[in-house]
C-alpha cells in the first residue's frame, strides 16, 4: 500500500518510466531529493529512490495535488494523473468518496466500512455538500433536499464497469431514502424487498463479480407532500438472456437455480420431478463448472427470496407456478434427442419418454404436441401448410431459443409483479415528484463482442452525451453567474455517434432490423450492408485485413469491434412458432399469461425486434432523464481480484478514461480551468504584495484586481466576475512559482 510519505523536497510530477505504448501509464508523483546535470534522484509516493533522468520531471506539483482535495474539481492541475493520485491517496486512508464537481467519484472497498450506519445517515441528512466528506449519502440528500425546494424530479445516474459497485450503491441510495422518509412504512420495506427478488433471477457469478447483474434497472421513488415516500417503479432493460442456456468457465446461471435446489423441501423437489438437488445434475447449471459461493449460501439465500416475495405479495399459487417454469426449463436442458433420416431428410426423435413427461406435464401439455413443436417446423408456402423435420442441431437450438424467451417472459413477469405492489398511485392527488436511480451497465470492450455490446455500448452513448451536456450548461451557467464573457466555447459532443447507430435514416440498428426482415439476410450480408453504407465514415472502422468479418466504431471511450455473427438471430429475439402455438392450447395458465402476445403465424414479421424494443425503452429512459435535475456517480473498481487495500493505477486509469470525466476537465480548460472567491484568493496571495491589512478589513476583489495587474503578463487570460476570479492554468502556475519564491 502506497505510504506518500512526507520527504523533504519539492514535489514533482514525473513522465512515466518504461512505459513503452501503454497508454494507461501515466505520470507520477514523486519528492526531488537530489538534482544532478542529467538526472535527477527522487522518492515516490512509497518511499522508494531511484535516478530518472532530468527531462523526465515534468513540473512542480500544485500544492492541491500535494494535500489531496474532497472535489477534484479544485485541483490545480485537472489532468489525468493528477485525479488519479488524488483518489489513490484517498483510497490509501480508505475515503473512498471524492467529487468531481457535480459528480461523485465511488471507489470500491472490497471489505465492510463503518461508514452506513444510521449515525451516519443522521450526520448527512440536511446538510450543503461542502459542509461534510464527500459520501454517497450526501448525494442522496442532496437529491432529496433539490426535490423539495424546486418541486422537481431528480435522477442519479450510476455507472461503472462490472463489479465497480453499482448495485451496491443504489442499495444504499434506496436505504437512506428510506430511513429518511421517516414513515417507517410498509411500502419502504417492500421496496427495499424488491432488490432480493430482483437479484435472484437477474444476477449471476461471473468472473468479473459474485453478484453480476445481468440487467439494467431504473427505479424511481416517489414522495409525497409530506416527504414521505408513497411508491416506486422499477424499469428492467436488457436481460442477458443467453446466460440461461450456456455460462463460460467460472460462472454460474442465474442465482435463483441454486437457491431452489438448495432451498425447496424434499417433498417440493418431488413434486417438480428435481430428483437431485445437486446443480452438476442439471446441464443448464453445469457448463461454467462452478456450482458454490465463497461466502454464499443458496438455502439461505432461498429463504430470503421467499420470505421477500411474500413482503411483495406474491401469491402461493404464484410462486409455485415460477418454480414449475423454472424447473421446466432445467428438465428441458436434460433432455436428449435422437438424430435420424426420415425420407433422405435430416430428422430428430425425442424419445427421452422421461424427460419429456416431466416437461410436458410442468408446462400444462400433452407429450406428443411437445415432442412434435420441439422437433418439427411448420411453414407457409403460398399458403399452404408444409411441416418439415428438423436435424438434430436446429432442435437443440429451437430449444434453446424457448427456454431464453421463456425465462425472460419469467423476468419481465416478476417485474411487473413487483410494480403492481409498490407503484401503488394515488388517482386523486396531483402527480408526485420523484427521485429516479439508474443501475446499469457500463461501457464494454470485450475480445469479442455481440449485438448485446452494441446496444449496452449505445446506451452508454447516450448516458454520455447527457452528462457531458449536463456539465457543460453548469459551466454556462456558473459563467452567466459571475457575469463572465463566455466567448463561446468550441464543444463537440458524441452525437455524430449516436446518429451512426440508432438515429439518423440508414442507422446501424436500422439496417440490423432490415436484415432481420429480409428473408435471405444473413450476418454476413448485414455485415457487407454496413461497409458500404457507412465505410467512408471516420467514426466508423473497418478491419484491418479483409478477411476479418469484423465492424468497428470509434466510441467515445475507444474503439470497439463488433463481431456480427448471431446478430440477426439475437436481434429477431424469437422462437418458433410451433411452440407458441403449443403455448396457447397449454393448461398452464401461468405459462400462457407470460406471453401475452399470440400472433398468428403470418403476422410474425409485425413483431418488435430486439433493437427496436430496446431502442424504445432506452428512448423513454433518455427523456425521463432529460427532465429531471440530474447527479452522478462514477464507481471505480480498483483491482481485478477483489481485494481490498489494493489499487491498480493502470486499472483505474483506464476506467476514469472510460467514465467520460475528463470531458469535465476538458470543458473546464476551455475555460478558465482555476477559479478563487475574492477571499480565498487574497488570503493565498497577500504575499505578493506588501503592506495588506488583514483580510476583513480590506476589499478583497480590488486587493485580487490589483494582485492580478501587477504581478501577471499583459497578455495574461483572467476575469473578474462578481465572487471569484477566473484564471487560466499558466498565470495561476506563475501565482504559486511567485509565492513559493517568497
Ligand atoms: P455488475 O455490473 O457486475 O452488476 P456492480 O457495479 O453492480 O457490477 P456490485 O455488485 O455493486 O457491482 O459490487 C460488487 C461487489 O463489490 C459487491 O458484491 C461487494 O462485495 C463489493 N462492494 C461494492 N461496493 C461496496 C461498498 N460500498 N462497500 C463494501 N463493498 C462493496
Ligand atoms: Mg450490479
Amino acid at each position: 500500500m502506497t505510504s506518500f510519505q512526507n520527504e523533504l523536497g519539492e514535489c514533482v510530477w514525473v513522465r512515466p518510466q518504461n512505459a513503452g505504448d501503454n497508454e494507461f501509464v501515466v505520470p507520477f508523483g514523486a519528492r526531488v531529493i537530489r538534482t544532478e546535470k542529467a538526472r535527477t534522484l527522487i522518492a515516490n509516493d512509497e518511499g522508494k529512490q531511484f535516478w530518472v533522468p532530468a527531462e523526465d520531471v515534468m513540473k512542480a506539483m500544485h500544492i492541491t495535488s500535494q494535500q489531496g482535495v474532497d472535489d477534484m474539481i479544485t485541483l490545480g492541475d485537472l489532468q489525468e494523473y493528477a485525479i488519479l493520485r488524488n483518489l489513490e491517496m484517498r483510497y490509501a486512508k480508505q475515503l473512498i468518496y471524492t467529487y468531481t464537481g457535480s459528480m461523485l467519484i465511488a471507489l470500491n472497498p472490497y471489505q465492510v466500512l463503518p461508514i452506513y450506519t444510521n449515525r451516519e445517515i443522521a450526520k448527512y441528512r440536511g446538510k450543503k455538500i461542502s459542509e461534510l466528506p464527500p459520501h454517497i449519502f450526501a448525494i442522496s440528500d442532496n437529491a432529496f433536499q433539490q426535490l423539495k425546494r424546486e418541486h422537481m424530479n431528480q435522477c442519479i445516474v450510476i455507472s461503472g464497469e462490472s463489479g465497480a459497485g453499482k448495485t451496491e450503491s443504489t442499495k444504499l441510495i434506496l436505504q437512506y431514502l428510506a430511513a429518511i422518509s421517516g414513515k417507517h412504512a410498509w411500502i419502504e420495506q417492500q421496496i427495499i424487498e424488491a432488490n432480493p427478488i430482483l437479484e435472484a433471477f437477474g444476477n449471476a457469478k461471473t468472473v468479473r463479480n459474485d453478484n453480476s447483474s445481468r440487467f439494467g434497472k431504473y427505479i424511481e421513488i416517489r414522495f409525497t407532500d409530506a416527504d414521505t415516500i408513497q411508491g416506486a417503479n422499477i424499469e428492467q432493460y436488457l436481460l442477458e438472456k443467453s446466460r440461461i442456456v450456456a455460462q463460460s468457465r467460472d460462472e454460474r446461471n442465474y442465482h435463483i437455480f441454486y437457491s431452489m435446489l438448495a432451498g425447496l423441501s424434499d417433498a417440493e423437489l418431488a413434486r417438480l420431478e428435481l430428483l437431485d438437488r445437486s446443480s452438476t445434475k442439471y446441464h443448464y447449471l453445469s457448463q461454467g463448472g462452478c456450482h458454490e459461493l465463497q461466502g454464499k449460501s443458496d438455502a439461505k439465500d432461498y429463504a430470503d427470496i421467499r420470505a421477500a416475495m411474500k413482503v411483495l405479495s406474491f401469491g402461493a399459487e404464484e410462486v409455485w407456478s415460477i418454480f414449475s417454469l423454472l424447473a421446466a426449463i432445467l428438465h428441458l436442458g436434460n433432455m436428449y434427442f435422437k438424430a435420424t433420416v426420415v425420407h433422405n431428410m435430416d430428422a430428430t426423435e425425442a424419445n427421452d419418454i422421461v424427460s419429456l413427461q416431466r416437461v410436458a406435464s410442468l408446462l400444462g401439455v400433452t407429450k406428443q404436441a411437445l415432442a412434435n413443436a420441439l422437433t418439427y417446423k411448420t411453414i407457409f408456402v403460398h399458403g399452404e401448410r408444409v411441416v418439415t423435420s428438423l436435424s438434430r442441431e436446429m432442435v437443440i437450438e429451437g430449444r434453446d431459443a424457448f427456454v431464453k424467451s421463456l425465462y425472460g417472459a419469467i423476468f419481465v413477469r416478476i417485474v411487473e409483479r413487483i410494480n403492481a405492489t409498490i407503484n401503488t398511485k394515488d388517482k386523486s392527488s396531483k402527480p408526485l415528484n420523484t427521485i429516479g436511480v439508474l443501475d446499469i451497465f457500463g461501457f464494454e470492450n470485450f475480445a469479442d463482442n455481440s449485438f448485446e455490446q452494441l446496444c449496452i455500448n449505445y446506451a452508454n452513448e447516450n448516458l454520455q452525451q447527457f452528462f457531458v451536456r449536463h456539465i457543460f450548461k453548469m459551466e454556462q451557467a456558473e459563467y452567466e453567474q459571475e457575469s463572465i464573457k463566455w466567448q463561446h466555447i468550441d464543444f463537440q459532443d458524441n452525437q455524430e455517434i449516436l446518429d451512426l447507430i440508432g438515429m439518423k435514416s440508414v442507422n446501424i440498428m436500422s439496417l440490423i432490423d432490415e436484415e432481420s426482415k429480409f428473408p435471405k439476410g444473413t450476418d454476413n450480408t448485414l455485415l457487407e450492408k454496413l461497409h458500404v453504407q457507412h465505410g467512408n465514415r471516420s467514426i466508423y472502422v473497418k478491419p484491418k485485413s479483409n478477411q476479418a468479418a469484423l465492424f468497428g466504431i470509434r466510441h467515445y471511450a475507444g474503439v470497439v469491434m463488433y463481431n456480427p455473427n448471431g446478430f440477426l438471430e439475437k436481434n429477431r429475439d424469437s422462437f418458433s412458432m410451433d411452440l407458441l402455438e403449443m403455448i396457447k392450447k397449454s393448461k398452464n395458465k401461468y405459462l400462457k399469461d407470460i406471453f401475452p402476445i399470440q400472433l398468428p403465424y403470418d403476422t410474425m414479421k409485425k413483431q418488435l425486434t430486439l433493437s427496436v424494443k430496446f431502442r424504445n425503452s432506452l428512448d423513454l429512459l433518455m427523456r425521463t432523464l432529460s427532465a429531471a435535475h440530474p447527479f452522478f456517480i462514477r464507481c471505480i473498481k480498483p483491482n481485478e481480484d477483489k481485494k481490498s487495500n489494493l489499487f491498480d493505477r493502470e486499472l483505474c486509469v483506464r476506467q476514469l478514461r472510460y467514465s467520460g470525466m475528463m470531458e469535465t476537465a476538458r470543458i473546464r480548460h476551455a475555460g478558465y480551468p482555476i477559479r478563487h472567491s475574492y477571499k480565498d484568493f487574497v488570503e493565498r496571495y497577500r504575499l505578493l504584495l506588501p503592506k495588506l491589512g488583514p483580510t476583513d478589513t480590506i476589499d478583497c476583489r480590488q486587493v485580487t484586481e490589483q494582485i492580478c495587474k501587477k504581478l501577471l503578463p499583459a497578455t495574461a487570460d483572467y476575469q473578474f466576475g462578481r465572487q471569484k476570479v477566473f484564471l487560466k492554468d499558466v498565470d495561476d502556475t506563475y501565482l504559486e512559482k511567485e509565492r513559493a519564491r517568497i
